[in-house]
Formats: structure tokens, sequence, C-alpha cells
């Protein structure tokens, strides 16, 4: 799976120096930030198509809509109580139903080791079940939910995925291994904010509150992080919305 977000291009990166094919994947979820995303995957590729050490053959990105999301009343019934112990992106309901019914085998999806926010989706792995980790083809480390220590709710929903090697690692982690691989102009482009402003990363959404305190502050101008202070300490985040508009208008 691929957003053209950090996460999932470090992992791009990896598999762009072996002979394979790469098949990316990218799910449309509604969120605002979709053009963002697609620009930043357009000039990523570039990127990597014109990058000597680039060996893998990058297929044309697949699309997946809802439209193209068969219901399965088995996955939706145990994402749904997965779900129920503490909060879960829909997004895993539909990429497992996608790839159940599409044949897609060994998805790679990029979580990354958190720092201070908790993330849900590990919480929901660590409560019900375990993960194991082996070494692929190519001689990269994967990460897989164990089939014969996990709950049947945790195989079905996540039991086709294969975790990629940012699961191990830190967004400062990957942030300097691209910058001392020679990746920092890919670095630049990965997009992460869901709600820009303007075309300007918010500073208040998750994804921005992650990469803020995953301390790569460089991201954002030094407005947007008063913003982001001022959310924390408990501003309303309307009124917050409205400043960091003013404040792009203004270029600040
Ligand atoms: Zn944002």
């Amino acid at each position: 799976m691929w957003t053209g977000g950090l996460d999932s291009t470090y992992t791009m990166i990896v598999y762009s120096h072996y002979d394979i094919e790469i098949q990316p994947y990218y799910l449309r979820h509604g969120r605002k930030s979709e053009k963002y995303e697609f620009k930043a995957m357009e000039e990523i590729r570039e990127e990597l198509l014109n990058n000597e050490k680039t060996k893998a053959k990058i297929l044309p990105l697949i699309v997946i809509g809802e439209e193209d999301i068969p219901s399965d009343s088995e996955v939706e019934a145990a994402y749904s109580r997965l779900k129920a112990q503490g909060g879960l992106g829909s997004q895993y309901d539909w990429i497992a139903r996608y790839a159940r019914h599409h044949d897609v085998e060994g998805l790679f999806y990029s979580p990354v080791k958190p720092t201070s926010s908790a993330s849900k989706f590990r919480g929901c792995i660590e409560a019900n079940g375990v993960i194991k980790e082996y070494v692929n083809s190519v001689g990269r480390k994967v990460f897989t939910v164990d089939m014969e220590n996990s709950s049947p709710d945790l195989k079905l929903v996540f039991g086709g995925f294969n975790l990629s090697e940012t699961f191990d690692i830190t967004k400062l982690e990957e942030e300097k291994r691209m910058r001392e691989e020679g990746y920092t102009r890919i670095l630049e482009k990965t997009w992460f904010c869901h709600t820009p402003v303007l075309g300007k990363a918010c500073g208040c959404c998750h994804p921005c509150e992650t990469t803020i305190e995953a301390g790569q502050t460089w991201r954002f101008t030094e407005s947007r992080l008063k913003r982001y202070r001022e959310l924390k300490a408990g501003a309303s985040p309307g009124k917050v919305r409205l400043e960091t508009y003013l404040d792009v208008l203004l270029g600040r």
C-alpha cells in the first residue's frame, strides 16, 4: 500500500533496490489530502525511475475505490469486534476485504514504530495476537501475524498483510536513513497532512501531530507549530483552523 507518505515511501525505496516487480496500491478513503498524495506519488515515482540505484520495475499505481471492495460479512464482523476493543481505522477492514477477494497476496503495509502517540493498530495487534519476524527472499526483514498464536479475528483482518521493516523503526530513523542514502529530495516530497490548508500542512490533524511528536518539526513553519501547541493546550479546533487559514494567507 502506498500513500505518498513517509512510511510507505520508505518501503518503496527499500524494495526499489531489488530486481523485482513492485505493484503499488492506493486506497481512496475520502481524504481531503488525496490530490496532494497523488502529486507526491507521481513525483517520487519519477525520482525513483531516474535513480541509478533503482533495479525494480515499478508498475502503474492501482487505485482502489469503495466500489472495488466487496462486502464480506466474516471480515466485517471480525473487524467490528477488533474495533470495539479500542478503535481501529476502517482502512484495515477495506484493505482486508479487497485483498481477500482480489487474491492479492503479501500486501505490504508500512506502520512505523510510534514515538509518543499511542497506536490503535499496534494496541489491537498486541491485545489479540503475536507478530513474528522473518527474512524474505530478497533478504529484508518482514513482520506478519503469527497464525498459530493469534485470535481468529486478527488472522482474518491482518493475516494477509506483510508489515514492512518500518514496523521496527521510528520516523526519525526513516528520515536519517533516507538522507544518508541520498533520498533527501524524495523525503521532502512525501506528503503527510490529511487536512491541508490551501496546500500547506495544517499542523493539527492526526498525521501532523504524529509527525511533530516524532521530531520532524522542520516540516512546519513556526506559526504552524504555535497553532499545534495552542490546540494541545485546549484551544477550540475551529478557531485554530481559522487562524491557520489566516497564517497561510498572510504567509506566516
Ligand atoms: Zn495536518
